[in-house]
């Protein structure tokens, strides 16, 4: 009766991973359906097992046939524990009802066959019941038949087990050793004490083992989205990989279009007639341009890879940059812009400058693009408080203006309101999506107030941190763009495969007067720089074969005494990319295409202060 006691507390942990197990959502898979077979069975098992023990225990000789035909139940049940576990083993080893459907079906068969077979076998062969001191010991054919049986199957078990000896790190594979190790404890407790009836209390722990280990389910859901997150992973990067590689092939003609135009517009030889249509092409490629650059910055935004990089900047510079920037897109529109700075705003703020720059260029943009008359007025006012600066940019325009109904529209990707009105009106409706998106990524707020007919007014309220103590030095404040700035003199050294951004970039330089040496691939550059050609910048390809623009740079640092400023000088220009640059070593980065006020302001960067 002494065993009993292990069978009953067998049976107490049973109910427990039976509830716990079938009381949380699980995944669909084989081995989870095997599981909740091997929980059936087990319970099967102690049931056969505890009610043998109890009718031993009250009336032996009464209850003899009962417990005969009992026992070969409690066999029939263990055979098919055994077998379970098997197909439980085999199929975590080889994933057959994934790799080879046809061979598990059929293997499945054979089981099934074979398990009624061996049932059938079980329940003909003799069984002889042995009583001594109370305890009864079953012996006979019956018996011996099931050890048998179940001992290829064990050996099936530890057959995998050596073949799959590779995978072994594989935890799937824990409760698999424990049960060799178990079923041999058994085997020597059986031996060493006939009395103590282990078999369903040591099938009850494994199945607990196997709870703790390979089939909880938190941990089967957490491996199933573990799966789903890294296949989705691996779809954003061909993603991300796509656009990264759309992009250079845009950029790279585009490069040339936008390169030579420029150039042209500053031909004194154009005639008159010729210079608009050239501001045309101009006007038309920076717009395609701004269209690639919302498309991949607003797939950068879904696929969460967006960062905002905070660091000191000088306000001032970017409230300029932003007035130069709208006065160069309001062209001669004949509108006023009025501005209104806020003296009180401090010097040095810390946050994002080129996002909030982005922000409000948007939207300064959308004023000048949707008013054809009158005014835009852009103004700044603060608030401050403690240590942080609550910038209030507000842009008001006396432009079409937006229907009240449609304001909650405003923000939703690819939306354009108005279209019938606004078709002559270039634009892809991402600029506000992404405006409201990078705000909510700087914890900054957008709001709209308008009146159709009359105009709009946006107002964007983001708070920055005030910097007291800057360590930004080197700011070049206001670089004046100008268009006769030269560098009489200076020598670069442009590096780039393909041979129209050569072009570009040597028709761009032209009106710099600098001397210009143009190779087309990095170890060409490398040789220029040992053979120990003066440069005073280089501005260095980063796709070319053979040696990627990197590697050329890695290869340039390790040149004794090599300090020439190296500008990344890419058609790579998703959004991220300027900071990898920079990381990799490069001192600044210079999109393709080129725009001449940027390849200016690099110029005076780096060169003047040579
Ligand atoms: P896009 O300008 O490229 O179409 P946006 O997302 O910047 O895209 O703007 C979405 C829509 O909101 C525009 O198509 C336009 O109808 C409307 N809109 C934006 N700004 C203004 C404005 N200042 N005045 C009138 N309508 C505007």
């Amino acid at each position: 009766m002494s065993s009993l006691y292990f069978q009953v507390c067998a049976f107490f942990i049973w109910v427990l991973i039976t509830i716990v197990y079938f009381s949380k959502q699980r995944v669909k898979s084989l081995e989870t359906r095997i599981y909740s077979y091997l929980l059936f069975i087990t319970f099967f098992s102690l049931f056969f097992d505890i009610t043998i023990i109890v009718l031993t225990y009250l009336e032996p000789i009464e209850y003899l046939p009962v417990i005969k035909v009992l026992n070969k139940f409690y066999f029939s049940s263990i055979l098919m524990w055994i077998l379970m576990l098997c197909k439980y083993v085999v199929n975590i080893s080889y994933d057959l009802e994934v790799n080879n459907k046809k061979l598990y079906k059929k293997l499945d068969k054979i089981n099934f066959l074979l398990y009624i077979t061996f049932v059938i076998i079980i329940f003909i062969l003799p069984v002889y019941i042995y009583n001594e001191n109370g305890i009864m010991y079953s012996y006979g054919e019956s018996l011996n038949f099931l050890l048998i049986s179940a001992g290829i199957y064990a050996l099936i078990i530890v057959g995998c087990v050596v073949l799959k000896f590779r995978t072994l790190k594989n935890k799937k594979y824990m409760p698999v050793f424990i049960l060799i190790i178990l079923i041999a404890l058994n085997f020597i407790v059986n031996r060493v004490s006939p009395d103590l009836l282990l078999t369903t209390p040591i099938m009850t722990y494994i199945v607990l083992i196997m709870y703790h280990t390979i089939e909880n389910p938190d941990m089967k859901l957490i491996n199933e989205l573990n799966i789903a997150k890294s296949q989705a992973d691996k779809a954003n990067n061909a993603k991300s990989d796509f656009l990264s590689n759309m992009s250079h092939e845009i950029r790279t003609p585009l490069n040339a279009i936008v390169g030579f135009s420029q150039a042209l517009k500053e031909d004194d030889d154009l005639p008159e007639s010729s210079k608009s249509e050239v501001n045309d092409i101009i006007m038309a490629s920076n717009g395609l341009l701004e269209i690639v650059n919302g498309i991949l910055d607003f797939s950068k935004i879904e696929a969460g890879k967006l960062e905002i990089i905070n660091k000191e900047y000088y306000f001032a510079q970017l409230w300029n940059d932003l007035i130069s920037l709208t006065k160069a897109r309001l062209g001669d529109k004949p509108l006023d812009l009025q501005v209104k700075y806020d003296e009180s705003i401090p010097k040095v703020l810390y946050g994002d400058s080129a996002r909030i720059k982005q922000v409000i260029l948007n939207i300064l943009t959308n004023s000048i693009k949707y008013t054809k008359e009158g005014y835009v007025d852009f103004r700044v006012s603060s608030f401050i408080k403690n240590d942080i600066c609550r910038l209030i940019i507000s842009v008001e325009d006396s432009g079409i203006g937006i229907k009240a109904e449609k304001i909650e529209n405003l923000f939703t990707k690819f939306q354009r309101l108005d279209e019938d009105k606004n078709a002559t009106i270039e634009g892809t409706g991402l600029g506000l999506a992404i405006t409201k998106k990078l705000l909510d990524l700087m914890n900054g707020q957008i709001t709209v107030q308008s009146k159709y007919g009359e105009g709009s007014k946006f107002t964007v309220i983001i708070d920055q941190k005030i910097v007291h103590n800057p360590t930004i030095t080197n700011v070049v404040n206001n670089p004046k763009i100008e268009n006769d700035i030269t560098f009489e003199g200076k020598r670069i050294l442009v590096v780039d495969d393909n041979k129209i951004n050569l072009k570009v970039a040597i028709r761009l330089l032209r009106s710099y007067k600098v001397i210009v040496d143009l190779v087309e691939s990095g170890q060409e550059c490398i040789d220029k720089v040992v053979e120990g050609v003066k440069y005073d910048l280089i501005l260095l390809d980063d796709m070319m074969p053979k040696i990627s623009g990197i590697e050329t740079l890695k290869k340039l640092k390790k040149i004794e005494g090599f300090n020439i400023p190296t500008i990344a000088f890419t058609a790579n220009a998703i959004t991220g990319v300027k900071e990898k640059y920079l990381e990799e070593g490069f001192d600044d980065y210079l999109s393709k295409p080129m725009q001449k006020s940027e390849l200016t302001e690099i110029l005076q960067k780096f060169i003047n202060n040579n």
